[in-house]
């Protein structure tokens, strides 16, 4: 089966690892400091955390707003469920708005007919790997309450008017799971230009502890001493997985282009192929995709999707609906309520997309994807 997503993993990210197994910090030591530098640096922003994943880092950067009971976010529907999920477990009202038809990307004007006087953040999520249009979301939502969050968890060394993702959110999150544009094995990391959000973030993710002295009640306890103010949990990232991490950012850009060569390869074969709609680079985005979002007659999905698995082709579907899991449902939200997220669901497939993917993998996906229209 050719996979939908992979890592690329080679002898040098093997090393890597290896130096930290034979070094004396397995976890929170040099190699996290200097990978999160490297992350600030690629994303453009001054702080970076790293975590032990895009779901740890959705919910770091929550944290980091002090949600409350009754505050609400305002989110996409297209997504992966932890972009909700992670609001939800703070006591956030989750906010659906719409998506664009064409991207997949939430519409900032949807977003902000959903912002009303409880609403703390609108989190977008960077579609398929095509960068959220930061600018137009702040013109839309003016309230300096409203934090804009980009879940950037497809979009790592993508660029917004050559402008990296990561510096134009106020916190921005990615994800490092194996079929992400690059891999720590499970990780994650937030990004803020915010020394503020930053500081909570660095708690949050490591009990709560403060150990600044500066900043305790009781400094001159003794040098074992060490203070909890509010509670957070342990989502630290170890340094034998930041040391993959670190190694795997020196190939960003060769993951970017491989990636690229990829969906101009299927966009040229499948170009004059009827009844499908290909994905579309908007003007001003420089993407490191993530996906290929290949949209099909909503009746056909189902038949299309199983004759691929069936000749090898490793297709996935991204994403359902989020409020049409029935935690959504139990909590009363109808479906219908985002007609173009929903539609959007019901025709996609994305197909093999990563940078193992060779020209022979390319034509026989290309091949068996053209054999199973001809025959639904
Ligand atoms: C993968 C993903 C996440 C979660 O990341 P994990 O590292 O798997 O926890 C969140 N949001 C989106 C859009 C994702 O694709």
């Amino acid at each position: 089966m050719i996979p939908y997503g992979r890592q690329s993993i080679s002898n040098q990210d093997i090393e890597a690892v290896v130096a930290v197994l034979k070094s004396d910090f397995l976890t929170t030591g040099p190699v996290s400091d200097a990978f999160e530098k490297e992350v600030a640096r690629v994303a453009g922003a001054s702080h970076a955390i790293s975590v032990t994943s895009g779901t740890a880092a959705l919910h770091v950067a929550y944290n980091s707003l002090n949600l409350k009971k009754g505050d609400e976010i305002v989110t996409t529907p297209l997504t992966f469920v932890a972009t909700a999920a992670t609001a939800a477990l703070q006591g956030a009202r989750i906010r659906f708005a719409d998506v664009d038809p064409d991207t997949g990307n939430l519409d900032h004007e949807a977003a902000a007919s959903e912002v009303g006087e409880r609403t703390r953040a609108v989190t977008s999520v960077d579609y398929a790997g095509q960068p959220t249009d930061i600018a137009a979301f702040r013109s839309s939502i003016a309230s300096p309450h409203v934090a804009l969050i980009q879940d950037a968890a497809h979009s790592i060394g993508s660029l917004h008017h050559d402008q990296p993702v990561g510096s134009q959110a106020d916190l921005t999150t990615f994800s490092f799971f194996p079929t992400k544009n690059m891999t720590t094995g499970e990780g994650g990391a937030v990004v803020t230009n915010d020394a503020e959000l930053a500081t909570k973030c660095k708690r949050f993710k490591n009990h709560g502890l403060v150990r600044d002295l500066d900043l305790q009640i009781e400094p001159d306890t003794g040098a074992w001493h060490q203070e909890v103010h509010s509670f957070g949990l342990n989502y630290r990232l170890p340094d034998v997985l930041a040391a993959l991490g670190l190694s795997q950012l020196q190939k960003l850009q060769e993951f970017k282009a491989k990636r690229r060569w990829v969906f101009e390869f299927y966009s040229e074969a499948l170009s004059e192929v009827d009844g499908i709609v290909l994905p579309v680079r908007t003007p001003l985005t420089d993407p490191m995709w993530h996906l290929y979002p290949l949209r099909v007659p909503a009746s056909k999905r189902r038949a299309i999707f199983d004759g691929l698995r069936a000749q090898g082709i490793g297709v996935q579907v991204n994403y359902i609906p989020a409020y049409w899991h029935p935690v959504f449902q139990d909590m009363g939200y109808k479906r219908g309520q985002c007609p173009n997220a929903e539609l959007f669901y019901q025709q996609e497939i994305s197909l093999p997309m990563h940078a193992e993917l060779s020209e022979q993998h390319l034509e026989k996906t290309v091949n068996a994807l053209k054999k199973v229209l001809d025959h639904v």
